[in-house]
């Protein structure tokens, strides 16, 4: 039997897909309000580790989870999120960093940007670039991450490192049940776009960030579907 063949595992995940699909579609509802999609996009985090926790709890991990806030070897591949994943981390960086952190930051992100934007997973994976949002090795935006980095969960550090230096080549060891709780959670925000009328739009987040820290107005347009974000 494989992890996915696991029913009370499948129920886990079922439940929090179509919970999420729910809340989403709720949260895009008219009269659209952008506050209501950030904290939408908020409890998909709780959501996220509450489902973790659930999982772990039917299959626990073969070892401790090895991932920490300032364990930066996988935040060097091409990263992509929801657009309300996307605008949290933005609204997050506006309501909580300083003037100074923010241009300190815009200027980080236009230079990775000018290397990143429209390359693939392997040749991001070859470029090896740190994602801008990395601070002295530790993600400065850990507490409202995407679910691709809450996905990416390791029991073995060393096997991270030699992933890191390997470009990528060789895997991670990951905690499936972890890694299929995180994206669970990503289906349903999709599923709820999808039922509310937009597209299932897998964001780029360096060029996300790059459009957003110097448009204020990128979360409002998106929910008026004047724009994209940049896959
Ligand atoms: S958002 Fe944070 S955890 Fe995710 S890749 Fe960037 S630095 Fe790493």
């Amino acid at each position: 039997m494989t992890v996915t063949d696991n029913p009370a595992l499948q129920d886990i995940l079922t439940r929090a897909t179509l919970a999420q699909q729910g809340e989403t579609a709720r949260a895009l509802k008219k009269p659209q309000s952008l506050k209501r999609v950030l904290r939408m996009a908020e409890r998909a985090l709780d959501r996220a580790e509450q489902t973790i926790a659930a999982v772990s709890e039917v299959l626990p991990p073969p070892a401790a989870i090895a991932c920490q806030a300032n364990c930066p070897y996988c935040c060097h591949i091409r990263l992509t999120a929801s657009p309300p994943e996307i605008l949290l981390v933005l609204n997050h960086i506006r309501e909580n960093w300083d003037e100074e952190a923010i241009l300190a930051l815009r200027h980080k992100v236009k230079n990775t940007d000018a290397f990143t934007r429209g390359k693939s997973d392997e040749e991001r994976a070859q470029m090896r670039l740190p994602c801008p949002l990395l601070k002295d090795g530790s993600c400065s935006i850990h507490s409202v991450r995407p679910l691709s980095c809450r996905a990416v969960v390791s029991v073995n550090v060393k096997a991270c490192k030699q992933a890191y230096s390997s470009r990528m080549e060789n895997g991670v060891p990951m905690h499936e049940p972890q890694h299929l709780a995180a994206n669970a959670i990503g289906y349903g925000i999709y599923a709820g776009l999808v039922d509310s009328g937009y597209g299932v739009e897998n964001i780029e987040i360096v060029a996300a960030l790059a459009d957003g820290l110097t448009n204020s107005d990128l979360g409002r347009k998106w929910l008026k579907k004047q724009i994209s974000l940049p896959s």
